[in-house]
């Protein structure tokens, strides 16, 4: 066991901290005020390869590890958790189930432009009928001649309308199991502008407000038949085992947000002054930033544990990273929750007001209990671990 970053390692999180220093916090409070995508740092960061950091250099990625990735993911949540989330969604839900699923021609023809970040990708499984009850969907997809036909809706799909790739849930038929008809769920790629394919409502958010949460529609929209994303049938098994990668990302943004809400705290205590002394002389400020402290900690190994098992499992196919990553997501959602709360005590009055960014961070922590499987779905992960 070795807890210390190689050099590599720590030259790539020099790369985003310096990044996201310059880039990136310097619109943060803008992003969240306007709740517009920021079209121009998604354009820098393509530039700068983070859109295809775990993606092989033969798909024109740069064959980066998993922890590399999650750091990224990491030092930009500590200064925007919107163009973390970015990062993520593309990342995790659009280009890692096509380069795990998809045919050499899919691969071929999707990850250069996903990898070089000149396309955007995104991940449509949840409906208004379905989110933690994934197979509840309604959405159909019907094989008409050389076509799927695809109608139906998703919601809340992050990158919607921004991306050019989805990666999408649909019905494909009915098949028994174990006496009883089932679902049958496949996974199709579909292109931003076919005929068919729209988008509804933009979602007014709580947080991460300048990531555009859209819903998508399809009235009969066709798709040529070779964008099935591995075999019929296997769609809800490929949503699964990519919520799992994806959960290292969110761990890693959650985890991004605490750190970066712990930051400003040890900053404004040492500066804010009552009763002829900094605030960070009190004991409780100090006993507070200490529990802050350990749990960030905490929540950075378990989520870089949860990256090294993936990327185990990237080199031997065989390693199960899902329990390692619904503990990092679980804990880092719930640290940077009581982390970012704890930062807004600390500030006072003034954490209270949109200049000291904390009470942001409080509103950009809560999501990543609820997205890409709720707090209460990353129990059931871990304790369907424990029982089996
Ligand atoms: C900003 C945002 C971005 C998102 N991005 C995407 C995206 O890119 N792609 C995508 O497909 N989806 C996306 N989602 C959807 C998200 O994953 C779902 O909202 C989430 O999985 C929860 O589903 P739900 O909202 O329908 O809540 P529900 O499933 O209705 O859950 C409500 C509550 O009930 C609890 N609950 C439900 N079932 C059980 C149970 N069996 N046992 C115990 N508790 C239970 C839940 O934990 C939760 O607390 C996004 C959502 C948001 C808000």
């Amino acid at each position: 066991m070795d807890f210390t970053l190689s050099k590599e390692h720590e030259m790539a999180r020099t790369l985003f901290r310096e990044f996201a220093e310059k880039e990136v916090k310097p619109l943060a409070i803008e992003v969240d005020e306007t709740e517009e995508f920021p079209k121009a740092t998604v354009e820098k960061m393509a530039k700068a390869g983070f859109m295809g950091i775990p993606i092989p250099k033969e798909y024109g990625g740069q064959g980066c590890d998993v922890l590399t990735y999650a750091m990224c993911v990491e030092e930009l949540a500590k200064v925007c958790g919107t163009t973390a989330v970015i990062v993520s969604a593309h990342t995790s839900l659009c280009c890692d189930p096509i380069l795990t699923y998809g045919t050499e021609e899919q691969k071929q023809k999707y990850l250069p432009d996903l990898a070089s970040g000149k396309k955007i990708g995104a991940f449509g499984l949840t409906e208004p009928g379905a989110g933690t009850d994934a197979q509840g969907q309604q959405t159909k997809a019907v094989l008409e001649g050389d076509e799927w036909v695809l109608n139906g809706s998703k919601i809340f799909i992050t990158n919607g309308k921004e991306a050019d790739v989805y990666v999408i849930f649909a019905i494909t038929g009915m098949i028994e199991k174990r006496g009883r008809m089932t679902k049958e769920i496949s996974a199709f790629i579909v292109e931003k502008g076919t005929p068919g394919f729209s988008f509804g409502t933009k979602e007014k958010k709580m947080g991460i407000r300048g990531s555009s949460t859209y819903e998508l529609i399809f009235t009969d929209c066709r798709i040529p038949k070779d964008n099935m994303l591995g075999q019929q049938g296997k769609g809800f098994g490929i949503a699964m085992h990519t919520l799992d990668g994806g959960r290292i990302g969110i761990a890693a943004q959650a985890l991004g947000i605490g750190e970066g809400a712990l930051d400003r705290t040890i900053a404004y205590v040492q500066e804010r002054k009552q009763f002829g002394r900094a605030i960070g002389a009190f004991q409780n400020t100090q006993f507070q930033l200490a529990d802050m402290a350990t749990k960030a900690q905490a929540a950075q190994f378990m989520v870089y544990k949860a990256a090294c098992t993936k990327d185990q499992y990237t080199k031997d196919h065989k390693t199960s990273y899902n329990v390692e990553a619904a503990m990092a997501k679980l804990y880092a959602a719930e640290m940077a929750m009581e982390v970012t709360t704890k930062a807004v005590q600390l500030h006072g009055g003034y954490g209270y007001t949109r200049e000291y960014e904390v009470e942001r961070m409080m509103r950009d922590a809560k999501i990543t209990e609820i997205y890409e499987g709720t707090s209460e779905v990353q129990r059931m992960v871990i304790s369907a671990n424990l029982l089996k």
